[in-house]
């Protein structure tokens, strides 16, 4: 990567974060930065649903297809700014804006590595495309599990992905991440006999059915965990009931509880169990069930591999490889691409206040996609 060219990409993230793209809008971002590629060569289609916009650009006809997948929507600003978060500023070695980590500078540094690797390799064997989606921190109806399905029809399927989510913890380099938990939320309403608290005999507390049901939820062991996973996690989010009276038993009680499972266990079968054990004490309750993310564990080496070489090629260091964090796209990626990984910049300031990312981590950022896609496609480097 030359100065002139990193000048450009700086240029080009600045005018992305100015963008207030917040989730589900995109605001101009990825006109942006189709207009960057197909300066390059690159062709593109908008894949749009409601008020979501989906951009798939791409450059080759035939071989390996490479694609980088991301997203030009952010999560509110909220309070605490220093700064106008979209309204990038330099602070201290970092330029401050919202989705500076999350994710904008990726997709930009993906967009000028594969700028310049198709002009250094044009006849280079292989494809290079780019999903970026604006609803990815929203639900997602429309996003990236919309567009897969539409590019399905056209017979397009990727052999390798990355995601650009921020991956790292301290340094850049320092963590790829090669799968992801499953989640799922419950909620229950558990009917009881509502009446005066000094009767016991003519009431049935739903409180006291529910903390019996949360109890026995919660010392449950749903598995053992399997490599790379840790063991199936419980908690309850929300707990409702109660009239503010202090002297009535209310005649319900609503919770809600997330599990994150892995691999070894299907979210049909944490399912199952957790019904029994409510309906073992309730049986007259409502149950209903979202199952937000399936579990996936990449167990291609190909693309890892050479993203592994370019980061120490780049940071010299070898990162960890980790399946931790919140759920991603890469959970709809993963049912269509079979070795699909995620990695981008540090996390440390992900939809907080004043959220930056290094100046100095956009070149490395570049350096690294594009080392990546100069060992993917064995081209030699220039
Ligand atoms: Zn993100």
């Amino acid at each position: 990567m030359t100065a002139a060219s990193d000048n450009l990409t700086l240029r080009l993230l600045r005018e992305v974060l100015s963008c207030p793209s917040v989730t589900p809008e995109d605001k101009g971002c990825q006109n942006l930065i189709s207009g960057f590629l197909i300066d390059a060569g690159f062709e593109s289609e908008t894949i749009c649903r409601g008020k979501t916009d989906n951009l798939y650009c791409w450059y080759g006809s035939a071989g390996p297809l490479f694609l980088f997948a991301g997203h030009t929507d952010v999560v509110p600003p909220g309070c605490g700014w220093n700064t106008d978060p979209f309204a990038p500023t330099e602070v201290d070695g970092n330029l401050v804006a919202r989705g500076a980590q999350d994710m904008k500078t990726s997709d930009v540094c993906f967009a000028a590595a594969a700028k310049q690797f198709v002009k250094n390799f044009p006849n280079f064997k292989g494809r290079i495309a780019l999903l970026l989606t604006s609803d990815e921190e929203g639900d997602g109806k429309d996003g990236t599990a919309f567009a897969i399905e539409e590019l399905k029809k056209k017979g397009i399927q990727p052999d390798f992905c990355i995601v650009g989510e921020p991956t790292c913890s301290k340094e850049l380099g320092d963590t790829i991440k090669n799968g992801r938990r499953g989640s799922c939320n419950c909620r229950v309403t558990i009917y009881g006999e509502q009446g005066h608290v000094a009767y016991p005999l003519k009431v049935e507390n739903p409180i006291h059915t529910a903390s019996k049901i949360i109890s026995k939820l919660a010392q449950t062991q749903w598995d053992q965990g399997c490599e790379g996973f840790p063991s199936t996690s419980f908690q309850v989010s929300n707990i409702t009931a109660g009239t503010g009276a202090v002297n009535i038993v209310p005649g319900s009680c609503s919770f809600v509880f997330n599990l994150r499972y892995n691999p070894a266990t299907s979210g049909q079968e944490i399912e199952n169990k957790a019904n029994g054990i409510i309906k073992e004490f309730a049986e007259n309750s409502d149950i209903s069930w979202e199952h937000s993310a399936f579990p996936f564990k990449t167990e291609g080496k190909e693309l890892t591999g050479c993203l592994e070489k370019a980061i120490s090629k780049v940071q010299d260091i070898k990162p960890a490889l980790s399946t931790t964090g919140g759920t991603s796209d890469a959970r709809f990626i993963s049912r269509w691409c079979s070795e699909v990984v995620e990695f981008g910049p540090v996390n440390n300031l992900i939809h907080k206040a004043n959220e930056s990312i290094p100046l100095k981590d956009i070149p490395k950022l570049t350096e690294i996609y594009y080392q990546t896609l100069v060992n993917l496609f064995s081209v030699s480097s220039k």
